[in-house]
């Protein structure tokens, strides 16, 4: 069991503070998880403590088998289900006409109409009803996520937003990984840094920048799928 600094103890103590606050505060709050090593923590904290948060993800169809095989993994480690969602089968459809399977290589206009299809608008779907929703992001992860805040008002899923482990290292997440026993995906023990879809996601080296394994043809401030849109309204600074 790796041994924690008191720094990232007192971010663990924070955090769980902070997803126990969440969990009071509002009746339907819900992680929205990559399996990625961020949400693990996230994960893991919500088990340990018991907490009545929903934990779902995207099942964009594209994924590797080894995050299918994490994800079957994660539910029997923690004996909970993490609801699944999927494209709308007439819209995927729709989509591959127009751009083809593999279209998200040739434009931008394509990869970003393959990821509504099957990342926008099933998140949509998954946080109908829920008033807050919890999310993996790190300021550090890459200049687009540069400027997140604690808590935000989500105007488009109609709920507040919260990103608890915005102000983590890359090293503290790999030691509360450790610290606690969490199931890691096999992939980031394997130089996927960030993890996605399998033909939009690849290795990277230790040098370079965390997210240059997505849409690696693309430049970086292309590098979202629109799940995370900026910030409306901040209301509760970070701790
Ligand atoms: Fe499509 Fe790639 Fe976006 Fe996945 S990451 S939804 S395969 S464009």
């Amino acid at each position: 069991m790796t041994t924690l600094t008191s720094h990232s103890m007192c971010a663990i103590q924070q955090l769980e503070h902070n997803l126990s606050e969440i969990a009071q505060r509002f009746r339907q709050p819900r992680l929205a998880s990559s399996l990625a090593a961020e949400d693990m923590v996230l994960t893991d904290a919500i088990a340990r403590l018991h907490l009545p948060i929903a934990i779902f993800t995207l099942d964009t169809g594209r994924l590797h088998n080894e995050t299918y095989e994490h994800l079957a993994k994660t539910e029997a480690h923690y004996a909970i289900r993490i609801t699944t969602a999927h494209a709308k089968a007439s819209e995927l459809q729709a989509q591959v006409r127009a751009f083809g399977i593999n279209g998200f290589y040739d434009s931008l206009e394509a990869r970003k109409a393959c990821c509504r299809v099957r990342k926008v608008e099933p998140l949509a779907r998954a946080l109908t009803g829920a008033d807050a929703w919890i999310t993996g992001l790190r300021r550090m992860q890459s200049e687009t996520r540069a400027e997140l805040l604690y808590e935000s008002t989500d105007q488009t899923h109609g709920c507040q937003k919260f990103n608890p482990l915005l102000e983590w290292t890359e090293l503290q997440i790999w030691a509360y990984l450790s610290h606690f026993k969490v199931p890691v995906h096999p992939l980031q023990l394997r130089g996927y840094r960030s993890l996605g879809c399998q033909p939009c996601t690849r290795a990277i080296g230790d040098d370079e920048p965390l997210r240059a394994g997505r849409w690696w043809w693309e430049s970086p401030e292309h590098k979202e799928c629109g799940l995370h849109i900026a910030p409306q309204e901040k209301t509760h600074a970070s701790h």
